[in-house]
């Protein structure tokens, strides 16, 4: 019996870190949607203060979601103010 706990422990998944990682990528899309509650986005929230891995991930998450919605807006920008943004950057290279 004893060495039958003993094998379920070892083969058990890390408790806490991988586990925790796992719910926050499900949680990740609800977050980026604002689809979240507010207790699953407090522990996403507590959870990417510490955790580098999930933190990038949102990052990378949010930067995709801005450029989509930014792909959007671009279709009522200007073409004006379009053109002054491309003259600026052709100055800055
Ligand atoms: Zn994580």
């Amino acid at each position: 019996m004893e060495s039958k706990i003993t094998e379920v422990y070892q083969n058990a998944p890390v408790e806490g870190k991988e586990t925790e990682c796992e719910k926050v990528s499900k949680l990740l899309d609800l977050v980026i949607d604002g689809e979240a509650t507010s207790e699953d986005q407090h522990y996403f929230n507590h959870h990417i203060e510490d955790c580098v891995t999930c933190f990038e991930s949102h990052q990378k998450q949010k930067l995709l979601k801005g450029l989509v919605s930014g792909h959007l807006k671009r279709v009522i920008v200007p073409e004006s103010l379009a053109l002054s943004i491309k003259a600026k950057i052709q100055k800055t290279l």
